[in-house]
């Protein structure tokens, strides 16, 4: 029997691609063998989606909308279509269409012949976005996969299709920060990669600026790895190391007359810089895994819904 399949949709202030969205989207979706329907997710958005949303949901009974009641961010809103998905297969995919909805059948024929349980789409070239875009996230996910402890694929966004395994795993997962590729990828399900090429944006532009960037880097490499505790350990290490040395060397040369106490001030104040240096930085590191701990630890929900339609 064919299988259920639901597309999530994250929205943050889209109006201006929603309506071309939903068209491709219905287009690619009436071809399919099996039942299929729609999760826009609005994640706070202070622009005419909602409104955009609620009318497409009128019009359609396939069109599931959830409104989040602020900005709780891209990953805390495929985390909710996920987590209301109740489908064999879902295909997570940006609103923006820098993802072809044409690529789903394409990606269910995948899943299928593989045997697989997910699909990540890996992206061959990248249009319209700019060098440091590019630069940035191929350094990122490199450097991600040295540290991690899973090993997550390289270059592929949230753009991929999933089973109701997956899902009922990822469902089962209630931590504050999520990475979503990598949980998924931690499941460690088989799961296939899939080469495209990605667009540019359809219309608008990014909802991902450079802080955004950084934070779900952080939150990735926090969430996946302790490597950066461990490293905070070698940097206490080798300046404890490089501490006896230069002190027998100064203690030495004091004796034997070939250093000079009273011009010490350049060896003075490198010293202090290096050590409050490595100082600052291992506590920056832990107090980064102590934040998290702080967060996890109160337990809120990860999103508030304020409106659902057509559930
Ligand atoms: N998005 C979201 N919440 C946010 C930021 C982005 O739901 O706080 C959605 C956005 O509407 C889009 C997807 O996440 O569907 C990817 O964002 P965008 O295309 O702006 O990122 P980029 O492709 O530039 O990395
Ligand atoms: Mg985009």
């Amino acid at each position: 029997m064919a299988k259920s399949l639901t597309v999530i949709v994250p929205c943050y202030n889209e109006e201006a691609v929603l309506h071309e969205s939903y068209r491709r989207l219905s287009g690619v979706l009436a071809g399919l063998e099996g039942p299929s329907e729609i999760i826009f997710v609005n994640d706070g958005s202070t622009d005419a989606t909602g409104s955009i949303l609620a009318g497409l949901a009128a019009a359609d009974r396939r069109v599931k909308v959830l409104s989040f009641s602020r900005n709780f961010g891209h990953q805390k809103a495929v985390t909710a279509g996920i987590n209301h998905c109740t489908t064999d297969l879902a295909v997570i995919i940006d609103a923006d269409l820098q993802d072809p909805p044409e690529l789903i059948p394409d990606l269910v024929r995948t899943l299928e012949d593989n045997h697989a349980q997910g699909v990540y789409c890996v992206r061959k070239t990248r249009k319209g976005e700019s060098r440091f875009k590019l630069w940035t996230a191929k350094i990122f996910y490199r450097f991600l996969n040295f540290f991690s402890e899973v090993r997550l694929p390289v270059d592929a966004g949230d753009f991929r299709l999933i089973d109701r395994s997956i899902i009922r795993v990822f469902n089962q997962m209630h931590e504050q920060g999520k990475y979503v590729r990598g949980l998924i990828a931690w499941t460690g399900f088989h799961q296939v990669p899939f080469y495209y090429e990605r667009e540019a944006r359809f219309a608008g532009e990014t909802k991902y600026p450079l802080s955004k960037m950084v934070r779900l880097a952080t939150t990735s490499m926090l969430y996946f790895s302790k490597k950066p505790l461990m490293i905070a350990t070698a940097l206490g290490f080798v300046s404890v190391a490089f501490a006896l040395l230069y002190g027998l060397w100064a203690v030495l040369g004091h004796w034997l007359g070939f250093t000079h106490a009273d011009a010490g001030w350049t060896s003075l104040v490198v010293l202090i810089v290096f050590f409050g240096g490595v100082q600052l930085l291992t506590i920056g590191i832990m107090g980064a895994y102590i934040g998290n701990l702080f967060d996890e630890m109160k337990r809120r929900p990860e999103y508030v819904i304020e409106e659902k339609l057509n559930f």
